[in-house]
């Protein structure tokens, strides 16, 4: 197989990428300058070493600080950030979004995922024994206050809240902490990838 095939092919195992999109991909590095490949190089060969996954939020993060590893990421470390809000999101574009919208300043954790209605083993699907985990420590050290779902409004989103919701209560003892939803009401696909400053503003005051 030469260069260009297999380079399309890891192109492919990209989320979302097929082939075509996998070949435009090589096409347009074979036209583009030398300088950009070698940053691009560069940049992969610094996530070879470096990439590591926060063990509070669980998003995956670029440490440069080779040797001394980093546990947790720079919105984990800040110590400007609200430790009394927990907002609980499906994946890490949500959390990026979500960051550069500028109107949230507590705590995250990643589920890493949805669970489908009837499943069986949810535990298995998403992090729930590390989100109570989570939870107990930060009641433990009586910072948490608010646990915010923004969960996607749909069937999966719907089941995963509700047993987060039955398991925390459970486990933690609902009177100790509140649980809060952002409003729904702008639109009934509020898709938190893609939320604007506004929207996303506005869901989040009217969260109940
Ligand atoms: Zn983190």
């Amino acid at each position: 197989m030469n260069a260009t095939d297999r380079l399309s092919e890891l192109f492919m195992r990209f989320p979302g990428i097929g082939p075509k999109q996998a070949k435009r991909f090589v096409y347009f590095l074979l036209r583009e300058h030398s300088h950009y490949k070698e940053q691009l190089i560069k940049a992969l060969e610094e996530l070879k070493f470096t990439g590591k996954q926060c063990e509070r939020c669980f998003r995956f993060f670029g440490d440069k600080s080779n040797g001394n590893a980093k546990l947790l990421c720079d919105i984990c470390e800040s110590e400007s950030r609200d430790s009394s809000l927990l907002l609980i999101v499906e994946k890490e574009l949500d959390m990026d979004a979500i960051e550069k919208t500028g109107s949230y300043n507590g705590l995250y954790f990643i589920l890493g995922g949805l669970v489908p209605p009837l499943t069986e083993k949810p535990s298995e699907i998403i992090r729930i024994r590390e989100l109570t985990a989570r939870i107990h420590d930060s009641l433990k050290a009586e910072t948490l206050s608010e646990i915010i779902f923004a969960l996607p409004v749909t069937d999966y989103g719907d089941t995963t809240t509700e047993y987060i919701e039955k398991t925390i209560k459970q486990i933690v003892g609902i009177d100790k902490v509140t649980l809060s939803h952002l409003a729904r009401g702008l639109s009934s696909g509020l898709e938190l990838e893609y939320v604007d400053r506004a929207t996303f503003t506005s869901a989040l005051e009217r969260r109940s």
